[in-house]
């Protein structure tokens, strides 16, 4: 490139500017002056680059892409964007949870796993994780649990005695742990690991017949996992490993892929199952509810501007489409307000209008003003309105993702089922699913982990928690953990 191919820098106005490198000053040797507005915009613009960071999921990367229905699930969903044939552009970010912007990705940690559909009947984001379950069940806990992970008041370091101390005390926690301390707690990359809607989610069809679903995006790259040795020495020698790793790949024209099946469940079976089909920290058995394919993920383009593009990226699982709606799950009701609630915080009321955030298919909503809006309103800007102003239509977009709900208000814990005990899963998880090395992988990881800072009386409720999971298990991690304490 010659120097007379190059764009002639300027102010954020447009004006040329006359110099890169040199402030404005009295002589060579003088003082700066203040009229010098371009340093003052370059000084002003950089003081305000950083936006306040996520609370959960602060680091992250991510990339666009498309989603391609490949079979006819339409006896389940008229959503237009899981009809057979249908192509829809998405954003997908993948993140940690507890880290902080810059924190390494190779923490043990669950990772997100969110997209956003551009649908030709809106955004439908689907804000899932690369494991099926969490946690906590009920919203009340999650800031808690959160804060936990993150980092103490007094000395501002995480502490994993603060981690234990409220997985023992939160029993439901156990599936998601044992989950977390396997192979899969730390994937090798983004592009090696599936991902979850976790939450059980309604489909409802042409006919209004409605089902329970959950989402299931199983990597086409196959499940790779690093060691905790492995995570440790990629943590010294790079930090954004991760990130590196999804952004070189399709720089090289490697582009992931995802392969979606579902379970659907019928909607009377919620009545009756064994378990809870709408409980967040339970998976519902292969055997029972088997997977269906629906289509395939592909990202095929990576973000010019990580600003712009990924980090004002805001997923929300209240992006719903018709024929596709919420269950009973807690989490997932709280979750549909706090997601938009946290995006009005972080980006301000219009985040809808920052471009990545834009749907694709047309907006005629009433929504009005306030700070950073960039889009015209035009009146009428009321409705009802006999000026000809947009008009829901209820016959087209029936509110049908709905179901019966009745009880005195009361706080407390889902009705029992059958099935319905915080251990069972996880026990089945460690004799079923993992194999022997996996489970001396366990232990090592869980002794590790406990090592790192656990003390009494925490440390005795971890290997009681170990063994209500798994007697075996509970007893070679103390003995684990005893045997290096002595
Ligand atoms: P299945 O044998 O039918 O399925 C086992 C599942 O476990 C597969 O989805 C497999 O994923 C996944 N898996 C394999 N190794 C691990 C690991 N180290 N950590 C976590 N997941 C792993 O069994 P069930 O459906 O009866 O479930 C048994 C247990 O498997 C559950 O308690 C749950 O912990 C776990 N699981 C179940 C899922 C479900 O939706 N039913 C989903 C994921 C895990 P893949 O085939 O992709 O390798």
């Amino acid at each position: 490139m010659t120097s007379d191919d190059r764009k002639p820098t300027t102010t954020d106005a447009g004006i040329p500017v006359a110099s890169d490198e040199h402030s404005l000053s009295v002589g060579p040797d003088g003082p700066l002056l203040l009229h010098d507005h371009y340093l003052i915009e370059q000084m002003a613009n950089f003081n305000r680059e950083r936006i306040p960071e996520r609370q959960p999921h602060a680091k992250g990367g991510g990339a666009f892409g498309r989603f391609e229905t490949t079979e006819d699930v339409s006896r389940y969903t008229r959503a237009a964007v899981f009809q057979k044939g249908t192509r829809t552009d998405v954003v997908m970010r993948f993140s940690t949870v507890a880290g902080e912007r810059g924190s390494p990705d190779t923490w043990r940690d669950p990772r997100g796993f969110s997209i956003k559909f551009y649908t030709s009947e809106g955004n439908y984001d689907m804000v899932g994780n690369n494991t099926p379950v969490f946690f906590v069940r009920d919203p009340m806990k999650f800031q808690h649990f959160i804060r936990s992970q993150k980092r103490r008041a007094d000395n501002h370091l995480r502490d994993h005695d603060m981690q234990w101390d409220f997985w023992t005390l939160s029993p439901e926690s156990a599936h998601q742990v044992t989950w977390l301390m396997g192979d899969r707690g730390i994937p090798k990359t983004w592009r090696h690991m599936n991902g979850y809607s976790s939450h059980t989610y309604m489909w409802t069809n042409a006919q209004g017949e409605k089902f329970w679903v959950k989402y299931h995006f199983k990597t086409d790259q196959g499940i790779e996992c690093l060691t905790q040795d492995e995570a440790d020495r990629l943590c010294g020698v790079d930090n954004d490993y991760h990130t590196r790793d999804l952004y070189e790949a399709i720089d090289r024209g490697e582009c992931p892929s995802w392969t979606l099946y579902m379970q659907v469940m019928p909607f009377k079976d919620a009545d009756t199952y064994r378990l809870n089909p709408f409980d967040l920290t339970k998976v519902w058995p292969h055997d029972d509810y088997p997977l269906i394919k629906v289509g395939k993920l592909t990202l095929d383009r990576n973000p010019t501007d990580y600003h712009t593009e990924i980090e004002q990226a805001a997923f929300e699982p209240n992006n719903l489409v018709p024929g596709i709606g919420i269950s009973p799950d807690k989490m997932l009701i709280a979750r549909v307000f706090s997601y938009a609630d946290a995006h009005r915080a972080r980006l301000g009321v219009n985040y809808k209008q920052i471009p990545v955030n834009s749907p694709l298919a047309p907006v005629h909503s009433y929504s009005k003003d306030g700070a950073m809006r960039v889009k015209n309103v035009s009146d009428p800007v009321y409705a009802p309105n006999s000026k000809g102003g947009p008009a829901a239509d209820g016959e087209r977009y029936p509110t049908d993702s709905t179901w019966q709900a009745s009880g005195d208000m009361v706080r407390a814990p889902y009705t029992l089922r059958q099935d319905d005990d915080d251990y069972g899963q996880a026990h089945d998880l460690i004799n079923k699913v993992m194999d022997e090395a996996a489970r001396d992988r366990l232990v090592d990881n869980v002794v590790g982990h406990v090592l790192g800072g656990v003390k009494e009386p925490v440390l005795s409720r971890v290997f009681e928690y170990w063994k209500n999971i798994d007697a075996t298990i509970g007893r070679r991690i103390e003995e684990g953990v005893k045997a290096k304490l002595n």
